[in-house]
C-alpha cells in the first residue's frame, strides 16, 4: 500500500514541505527553505513533537532547495526516511487551475505543459509552482506527481456567482471571471464541518470563514461551492492583512489618475499596502498586535477590527440566505482558529440569523475545534483547524494509487 507522501508548496523564495505517512494520516516532518536564490538560503526543519531547527543551505534554485530537504528527511540523525525509496508520491500546491482543472490530477508532459500555460492567471506564483514540479520530476523521476489547485474546489460555482457583469468578451477572450481561492481549504473544512454534524458531505449546507493573513469566505450548498469571496484574484473580497478586499472599482481608476500610478504601482497599492496594515499602520496587518493596540484604545485599530468585522459579516450574512440557510457557520485559518477577537467581531453581527455567541467558549478555544456559540443558537458556530497540507496529501494518495 502507498504510505509516505511529500506534499510540497513552492513559492517564488521559498519551499514549503511537510512528509506524511498516509497509514493513520500522520505528520513526520515538516520545514520550509526560506530565502532561495539569495547567499543566506535557510533550512527550518523539525521531526513531529521536536523543536524546530535552522540552519543555512546552499539553494540558488528550487531544485538545489528540494535537495536540501530531500538530504535532510534522509538524513540518519535528523531525517524520517530510510532512503528516498521511501518517497511514493509528491502533492504540489497550485494556485490557479483556471476552467482547465476542476479537479487534482497526475501531472505528466503534457498536463504540465497545460498548467504552464495558465501561468499568466498568476505570474507571481505559478511560476515557482511549475519550478518544484519539474524539480521533483528531474530528481526523482519515478516518483508520481500530483497537482492540487487552489481554484479547483470553486469550480462548481454557478455562471450567475462566478460571471462578472461585463462584456462577454473578456471572459470568452481572457477568462476574467471569478475563480477563488483556498479552495484546498476550503474543501478540508467541508469534510471536517460534514464530520463534525454528522451529515453526509453532499448534504450539508455551510459558510466556512478562512481567516488569516489572505481570508475568504465560501457559500456550500449540499457539499460544493456556490459562491465565494475572492475573484479573479485573491484581492477581492474581506478586508485582509494588506489587501484592501471589495472597492468601488471606480477607486482605481480615481486614484491612478490622482497619483499617477501605472498597473503595477495600483497592484502594490491595493494588494500589499491596504487591508488591515493600511489603516492602522501596524506591519502586515498582523491580527494579534491589532487586537493588543485597539484594547490599549488605539482609534485606527478599534476601526479596523470593526471594518473587518463588517465586511466578513455581510458575507457570512448574504452566503447564509444563498445556500438556503447553513448548518453551520465555520471559522478556520490563523484568525478564524486563533483569535476570539476576530471572531466576536463577526458573530456580534449575526444576531438576525439567530447566532448568539458563547463568549466563554469563544474567548477560550484556540487552535482547537470546538463550538463557540450557544447551545439554542439558530446557527451552530463551529472552529475547525484547517489542514492545506493533509488535504493535499489525500488528493494525491487517492490519485497516485492509494485507494
Ligand atoms: P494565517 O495566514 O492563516 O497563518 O493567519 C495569520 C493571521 O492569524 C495573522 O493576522 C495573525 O495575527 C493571526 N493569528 C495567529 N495566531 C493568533 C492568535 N493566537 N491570536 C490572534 N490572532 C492570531
Amino acid at each position: 500500500m502507498l504510505r509516505k507522501i511529500l506534499v510540497v508548496n513552492s513559492g517564488s523564495s521559498s519551499l514549503k514541505f511537510m512528509m506524511f505517512d498516509m497509514k493513520g494520516e500522520k505528520m513526520l516532518a515538516k520545514g520550509l527553505v526560506e530565502r532561495i536564490g539569495s547567499p543566506n538560503a535557510n533550512l527550518v526543519y523539525s521531526r513531529a513533537g521536536e523543536p524546530k531547527a535552522s540552519s543555512p543551505v546552499a539553494a540558488p534554485d528550487h531544485a538545489a532547495a528540494l535537495k536540501a530537504v530531500l538530504a535532510v528527511l534522509t538524513d540518519p540523525a535528523k531525517g524520517v526516511l530510510k532512503s528516498l525509496k521511501e518517497v511514493e508520491a509528491i502533492g504540489h500546491r497550485v494556485l490557479h487551475g483556471a476552467e482547465v482543472f476542476k479537479e487534482s490530477v497526475k501531472v505528466d508532459k503534457a498536463v504540465l505543459a497545460k498548467i504552464r500555460k495558465l501561468v499568466p492567471f498568476g505570474p507571481l506564483h505559478m511560476p515557482a509552482n511549475v519550478g518544484g514540479i519539474e524539480a521533483c520530476m528531474r530528481i526523482l523521476p519515478r516518483v508520481p506527481n500530483v497537482a492540487v489547485f487552489d481554484t479547483a474546489f470553486h469550480q462548481t460555482m454557478p455562471p450567475c456567482a462566478a460571471q462578472y457583469a461585463l462584456q462577454p468578451k473578456y471572459y470568452k477572450k481572457y477568462g476574467i471571471r471569478k475563480y477563488g481561492f483556498h479552495g484546498t481549504s476550503h474543501k478540508y473544512i467541508v469534510q471536517a464541518a460534514a464530520k463534525w454534524l454528522r451529515k453526509p458531505v453532499s448534504r450539508v449546507n455551510l459558510v466556512t470563514c478562512h481567516l488569516g493573513n489572505g481570508s475568504s469566505i465560501s457559500a456550500i450548498k449540499n457539499g460544493k461551492v456556490l459562491d465565494t469571496s475572492m475573484g479573479l484574484t485573491p484581492l477581492a473580497g474581506l478586508v485582509m492583512g494588506t489587501r484592501c478586499g471589495d472597492i468601488d472599482p471606480a477607486v482605481v481608476f480615481t486614484v491612478a489618475a490622482l497619483e499617477k500610478m501605472d498597473p503595477a504601482r495600483l497592484d502594490r497599492l491595493f494588494n500589499k499596502e491596504s487591508g488591515l496594515q493600511g489603516v492602522t499602520g501596524v506591519a502586515g496587518g498582523d491580527m494579534r498586535d491589532i487586537c493588543a493596540k485597539a484594547a490599549k484604545g488605539d482609534e485606527a485599530c478599534k476601526l479596523a477590527l470593526e471594518m473587518f468585522g463588517h465586511r466578513a459579516a455581510f458575507y457570512v450574512g448574504g452566503y447564509n440566505t444563498l445556500v438556503g440557510g447553513a448548518d453551520a457557520i465555520i471559522f478556520t485559518g490563523g484568525i478564524g482558529e486563533n483569535s476570539s477577537d476576530g471572531r466576536e467581531q463577526i458573530m456580534k453581527r449575526l444576531g438576525a440569523l439567530g447566532v448568539k455567541i458563547d463568549k466563554a467558549a469563544n474567548a477560550r478555544i484556540r487552535g482547537e475545534a470546538g463550538l463557540v456559540s450557544t447551545k439554542d443558537s439558530k446557527i451552530p458556530c463551529v472552529v475547525l483547524p484547517t489542514n492545506e497540507e493533509l488535504m493535499i496529501a489525500r488528493e494525491t494518495f487517492a490519485l497516485a494509487g492509494g485507494r
